[in-house]
């Protein structure tokens, strides 16, 4: 049995959900499958945006932004369900959604104080309405399905936007709510990305968070694949969206593929792999445009990875935008031990994590990503010294197992990149990596000559293939 996860791009309009079915019932063939969805594209971010502007007492623009949702839903459903009585169910639920949305509006609205509780019950809309449509709309092609709300079994710490799951009530709850539905033969249509803590509150598992949900369901689950449907055929050398020649990656292991979104490769959530990992339970990431090319396979399988090992250096680049650096430089550093430990400790205290790292004897340069609570961090740090930022930066990071035991990459990273100005560079953590950060306008020209210099030449190896988009 198949956990399918189809990403916003992947539902986001009547073909696209026209696709996500025929993708759905093909698999139906072979064994019933769960289906994760997330909110269609650009959902989510209205509802940030509606969230804000609630918190900020500005009802009508967030009515209005509702207003859209609700068209959109409306619209997928006018398209998609044709039964009569099955297309009012669906537009009931609809309206019942977004009414619910409103009157989250005009409460948040009148207290004028948006909390992290009610940031992610305006989030998780998205998500529900996603699933309600296309849950009709597959029983509408004649597919045997049901709706499931995921509330009911993930459910979380308290750690709102950023809940992570009570794994062993979960996997129950996942095995009593999802087996008997399969064996009675019905597709389970669930949303990504949403969740409940113990006592009913709604919560979220961050940006990108329904490649979790689905890996997560596939190991309670034990299914025997989990397969993320996407924009892109498959994990790919580069960001396609910045180098517009980069190939598909037909199979990677499981530690490259979680380094490579660890760095930014937005492609899969950075917690997708670790459930996955767990049970052995192979990734596939597939294209949603294009169902019959082969995508990427993750896995750990040596007969699925006889033959595609690779001797070239790198094997993907991967970016992360809306950074900062921090600079912290005090002449109390000099000779002192604990001072580092006491600089970690207020990112700690405030919830900050740092990506890079770099020192002198009297100064530190940290990277973290650009965060409400930053702002408490530079205040605690200038009661300690001198604090500068350089906003808008992206990391960028060259990605290849076999970096630690070769020489003379460092020479042809810098050479690619001379017409940069490079603000920290960082390798050897973990080894398999090497770091520059660069101002974020300078990033296609970098990266652009990066993916030149590493994989336009002889040692492109047969495990990069042409993405079907550019056949
Ligand atoms: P979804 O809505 O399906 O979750 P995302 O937008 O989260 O899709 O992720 C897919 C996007 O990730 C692609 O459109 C692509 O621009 C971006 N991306 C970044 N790095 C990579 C990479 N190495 N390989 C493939 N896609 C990548
Ligand atoms: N809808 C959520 C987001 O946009 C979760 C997801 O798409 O995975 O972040
Ligand atoms: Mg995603």
């Amino acid at each position: 049995m198949a956990v399918m996860k189809f990403g916003g791009t992947s539902i986001g309009t009547v073909a696209a959900m026209e696709r996500a079915i025929d993708i759905v019932m093909a698999e139906r063939v072979r064994a019933v499958p769960v289906v994760v969805l997330s909110a269609c594209g650009g959902v989510t971010n209205k509802l940030i945006e509606i969230a804000e502007s609630a918190g900020k007492s500005d009802i009508e623009k967030a009515m209005a932004l509702s207003g859209e949702i609700r068209a959109h839903h409306l619209e997928l459903v006018e398209a998609l369900v044709h039964d009569p009585s099955r297309r009012e169910a669906a537009n009931m639920a609809v309206m019942n959604y977004v009414d619910e949305l409103e009157e989250l509006i005009k409460g948040v609205g009148i207290v004028g104080e948006l909390t992290a509780r009610s940031y992610d019950s305006f989030c998780s809309f998205g998500e529900l309405l996603s699933t309600t449509v296309f849950s009709q709309a597959l029983l509408d092609s004649g597919c045997e399905s049901t709706w499931l709300d995921m509330r009911r079994v993930m459910i979380t710490d308290d750690n709102f936007s950023m809940a992570r799951p009570l794994d062993e009530i979960c996997s129950k709850n996942a095995r009593d709510a999802i087996r008997l539905l399969l064996e009675s033969g019905k597709v389970v249509v669930t949303q990504g990305f949403i969740g409940s803590t113990k006592e009913g509150k709604t919560t979220t598992l961050g940006r990108g968070g329904s490649d979790y949900t689905a890996a997560l369901l596939g190991a309670w689950l034990q299914s025997d694949e989990i397969q993320i449907w996407t924009d892109v055929d498959g994990v790919m050398t580069c960001d396609p969206r910045l180098v517009p020649e980069a190939k598909s990656i037909r199979v990677m292991t499981f530690t490259e593929a979680a380094e490579l979104s660890y760095l930014g490769a937005k492609v899969l959530h950075p917690d997708t792999i670790s459930p996955a990992v767990q049970q052995n339970i192979p990734v596939y990431v597939l294209s949603s445009h294009y169902p019959e090319s082969k995508g990427t396979v993750i896995t750990n399988n040596p007969e699925t990875l006889e033959g595609t090992s690779y001797s070239g250096l790198v094997k993907s680049i991967a970016v992360k935008k809306g950074q900062c650096i921090v600079n912290f430089r005090s002449n109390r550093m000099l000779g002192r031990y604990g001072f580092m430990a006491e600089i970690f400790s207020i990112f700690a205290r405030n919830g900050v994590s740092v990506d890079m790292v770099s020192t002198s004897e009297v100064s530190v340069s940290l990277t973290v990503s650009k965060t409400a609570s930053l702002e408490a961090v530079l205040d605690e740090l200038r009661n300690m010294g001198d604090v500068e930022i350089e906003p808008d930066v992206a990391t960028i990071s060259i990605v290849g197992d076999n970096l630690r035991t070769s020489k003379g990459v460092a020479g042809r990273i810098f050479s690619a990149v001379k017409g940069v100005n490079i603000r920290m560079i960082s390798q050897g953590a973990s080894e398999i990596n090497v770091g520059l950060v660069v101002e974020e306008d300078d990033v296609p020209e970098a990266v652009q000559a990066l993916h030149h210099q590493f994989f336009s030449g002889s040692e492109t190896s047969s495990i990069f293939e042409k993405p079907a988009s550019q056949e």
